[in-house]
């Protein structure tokens, strides 16, 4: 058998582990302190635990880092990681920092197979799920790098979204351990409200979640009836709305809020309408009458080449954020954060062989739209918060 990856444990996995060597579970209290808060990978230097475990630890695991294929910092300092996973695979991280947060959006898997009409990822197809540790690594790399860069002890990830590349709940196995990690008071110590699922309607996963690790949860919801909702998400076809909506009624008491997030991409002509804004209205208000709360987070569709679809234009964003208000919802518009470096939402493709493509594109992009790459006024060092 090959050595552990140490990063594919939560701490009860770490402790197991630990026995099977024959050491208590203080000790993997300890390791696991050593790997996730303090982001150390050499055993060795792990002064405080003892010589014959570190022994032990030396023939029986290794520490796995994802490699780096490249970093991009954007104008309004948004940083995008492309990691390679192996086997032509890369994922990409994107760290956003804000004045009151920092946010670590992450990947769950080397493509997807939901294949969402809008998205870069959905297009590219599925490769493969991550492990645990290659969801980790995401953040112990990001962590780590960025307390070096910032010169900072405290924490500056103080928030993660699984809203990069893949499905997460399609990939149940290795995110809840990975989930465990980022709440456990020895790995990031990060509140539940803190950490968002991201999900395009898995309905067994979501009831699934709600009892082994109930973190925030965002559903991507994209249209407000089932016919569009087909052909957009194609998920739907198997969970079609009123089964989400009734998982997410089920979802909303485990959840650390009173609410649940709905997100919706705006894309011009297909589901920006009047007669969309009326669907959702009235899908929104019977959930409200049902008991659930929602906040709706409109997303201005962020074009890849090939997509053959364009982002609704301001007034109809505003017109359907209004309409949401008038009717009571919470609803914000996202900003789009590294558009000049393809860091935004359903722009990951990830594709190894994609990325000198990628660049060219950037560098087209620059040229022929400076006004993209917004100034964002660049938060030097983003606050460390609970
Ligand atoms: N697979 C999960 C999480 C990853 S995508 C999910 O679908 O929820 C995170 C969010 O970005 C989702 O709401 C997704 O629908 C949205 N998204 C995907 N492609 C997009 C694009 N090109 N422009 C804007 N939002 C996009
Ligand atoms: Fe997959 Fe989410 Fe993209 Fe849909 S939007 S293809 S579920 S990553």
């Amino acid at each position: 058998m090959g050595a552990a990856n140490l990063l594919d444990f939560d701490l009860d996995g770490l402790a197991a582990f630990c026995e099977r060597l024959g050491e208590k579970r203080f000790r993997a209290v300890q390791l696991f302190r050593w790997i996730h808060q303090r982001g150390a990978a050499d055993f060795q230097a792990m002064t405080d635990l003892a010589k014959s475990l570190r022994d032990k630890l030396h023939s029986a695991a290794t520490l796995a880092p994802l490699k780096v294929i490249s970093r991009q910092d954007a104008a309004d300092g948004t940083i995008k990681w492309l990691f390679d996973v192996g086997g032509g695979d890369a994922v990409e991280t994107v760290f956003i920092p804000e004045a009151d947060r920092g946010t670590l959006c992450i990947s769950s898997q080397a493509g997807c197979a939901v294949g969402c009409r809008f998205c870069s990822t959905g297009h590219q197809g599925f490769s493969r799920n991550l492990s645990t540790g290659e969801i980790v690594a995401q953040l112990w790399f990001a962590e780590h790098t960025l307390r070096r860069q910032f010169q900072t002890t405290e924490r500056v990830i103080s928030n993660v979204v699984m809203m990069g590349m893949g499905e997460p709940l399609q990939n149940y196995q290795a995110l809840v351990p990975a989930l465990k990690t980022m709440l456990d008071d020895h790995g990031y110590g990060l509140s539940r409200r803190r950490v968002t699922v991201s999900t395009s309607g898995v309905v067994p996963m979501m009831d699934r979640l709600a009892i082994d690790c109930p973190v925030a949860l965002a559903v991507s919801l994209h249209a407000p009836n089932d016919e569009l909702r087909n052909q957009l998400v194609p998920l739907n076809r198997k969970y079609p709305l009123d089964e989400l909506m009734a998982a997410c009624r089920s979802y909303l008491p485990h959840a650390p809020r009173d609410f649940l997030t709905f997100e919706y991409c705006m894309l011009a002509g297909v589901n920006d309408q009047p007669v969309h804004i009326e669907q959702l209205t009235a899908l929104l208000v019977s959930q409200r009458e049902a008991g659930m709360n929602v906040k709706l987070n409109l997303i201005p569709f962020n074009p890849f080449p090939d997509s053959g679809l364009t982002c609704s234009d301001r007034p109809s964003v505003q017109r359907f954020a209004e309409s949401l208000l008038a009717a009571g919802f919470v609803t914000t518009v996202r900003k789009t954060r590294g558009d000049d470096i393809d860091a935004a939402c359903g722009q990951l493709a990830g594709d190894v062989r994609d990325r000198t493509r990628a660049s060219l594109r950037m560098q087209a992009l620059r040229r022929s739209s400076p006004g993209l790459v917004q100034a964002v006024q660049w938060h030097t060092k983003p606050k460390a918060s609970t």
